[in-house]
């Protein structure tokens, strides 16, 4: 029998930056994966500058070492290529000098970026790391919940429980009772390839939303050593309804248009096509409960237009962190007491995910997209608000306002 305060379920990017803030303000925790790290994740392995932000927020010294990390390559910026074929080439600053100034965005697999934050877990005596532990049952006590596997031979009884064990998490639905909702959900598959030819020079990340795609798109990642994270994803409910099936649709596509079987012609895969689910956090839901807090893919939280959700599983896991200390502090940790996480979260995120979710309707609207990439491959200032919009929510709010198509059209 394990005792402690807080147990954190899942060593991913939300758990490992609960624990790593916790550990930071001299709180111990127990934090607990299924797996033995190094572990893959399926995953498109793009980091945005969120990442930086939150590792940066928790220490400087962990943003600096990732900084200085090798297994990753630094990209600048995104390439979208619209479903007329029109590509535009969007930095992540309007300006910028790849030999002078620190990049804004990553690529870095994940079981190289998880196994960097493990190593950072390693470095914290305030934290226990048990690995190869599924945490199965969960029941709760009269003054918290005792955690163990199903077999039972570990058993750990902690006062409150952070949630950080990822889109297929049994907490979250058994105990918060969040269920699947195909439009409030994607799928994803991925492969890695070696040799791909054609990819930007600054490692810009590629997104494709062919018509045969979409809803869905299409993505191609750089990686170090000439190799490329190649994926596909798409709303449950497009899936469903189409009766897509994206591992195959992800290999037709490579082999038969005209563009990328080009660039594949050298290319070889080297992992088989894996895919994995993506719950989106197009839609509010309540977080916390009794002597328990939601993070990252376990409190559903991606990004519904960019499928990005490791910068928003390191916020939450650190926002959990927050909360987590204060209940400490005042000896509450019934569902009242951690309401204001659920606030919180929405506070920081949800402007930016309700924007996206609006974004993701509009790529439904083939022509306005083709319009959009026309207009902004001519008009310098156009690309150079997209490019805003990367870290300018308000920027972005202005892609999903009438007024603001109305304008590009009168200044062409
Ligand atoms: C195809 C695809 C492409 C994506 N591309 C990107 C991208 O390019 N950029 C981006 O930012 N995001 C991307 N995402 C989303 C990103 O992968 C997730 O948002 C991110 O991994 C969430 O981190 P997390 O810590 O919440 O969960 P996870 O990373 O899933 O970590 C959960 C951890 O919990 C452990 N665990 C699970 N169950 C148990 C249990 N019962 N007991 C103990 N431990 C358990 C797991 O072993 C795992 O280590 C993509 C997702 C998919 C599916």
């Amino acid at each position: 029998m394990t005792e402690t305060t807080v147990c954190i379920i899942g060593a991913g990017p939300a758990g490992a930056a609960a624990a790593l803030q916790l550990a930071q303000w001299g709180i111990h925790s127990v934090i607990v994966d299924k797996a033995f790290f190094p572990r893959d994740k399926v995953c498109g392995d793009g980091l945005s500058g969120k990442v930086i932000t939150a590792l940066n927020r928790i220490d400087p010294a962990i943003a600096e070492r990732l900084q200085q990390y090798t297994e990753k390559v630094n990209s600048w910026g995104v390439t979208f290529v619209s479903p007329g074929r029109i590509s535009m080439d969007v930095p992540y600053k309007p300006q910028y000098d790849p030999r002078s100034e620190p990049p804004i965005g990553f690529v870095c697999k994940r079981i190289h970026f998880d196994q960097f934050l493990v190593d950072e877990i390693k470095r914290r005596p305030e934290i226990r790391l048990i690995q190869g532990v599924s945490i199965d049952q969960y029941l709760p006590e009269k003054d918290g919940y005792l955690l163990s596997e199903a077999g039972g031979s570990l058993q750990i009884r902690t006062k409150m429980v952070i949630v950080a064990n990822g889109a297929h998490s049994s907490f979250t639905r058994h105990i918060a009772g969040f269920t699947m909702e195909p439009d409030h959900h994607a799928a994803g598959v991925r492969a890695y390839y070696k040799n791909v030819t054609g990819m930007h020079t600054d490692n810009f990340i590629e997104l494709h939303f062919q018509k045969s795609l979409l809803p869905g798109y299409l993505w191609i990642f750089p990686l170090p050593n000439g190799e490329a994270n190649v994926g596909l994803d798409m709303i449950s409910s497009a899936v469903k309804k189409k009766k897509v099936n994206l591992k195959q649709l992800l290999q037709t596509t490579i082999q038969q248009d005209p563009v990328l079987k080009e660039r594949f012609r050298e290319a070889s895969a080297i992992s088989p096509v894996e895919g994995y689910g993506l719950p989106l956090g197009s839609k509010r839901r309540q977080l916390h409960g009794d002597r328990y807090l939601l993070t990252g893919d376990a409190a559903y939280l991606i990004d519904p237009f960019t499928g990005e959700g490791i910068g928003n599983a390191l916020y939450t896991g650190r926002m959990a962190a927050e909360h987590a200390a204060a209940a400490i502090r005042s000896g509450d940790f019934s569902a009242a007491a951690l309401a204001p996480y659920t606030e919180h979260v929405y506070r920081v995120l949800g402007a930016e995910l309700s924007l996206s979710h609006r974004l993701q309707k509009l790529v439904r609207y083939r022509w306005l997209f083709n319009f959009m990439m026309k207009m902004g491959t001519r008009n310098k200032q156009l690309r150079e608000l997209i490019s805003c919009m990367f870290y300018e929510v308000d920027v972005r709010k202005k892609l999903t306002s009438p007024v603001f198509y109305l304008k590009v059209l009168l200044n062409r």
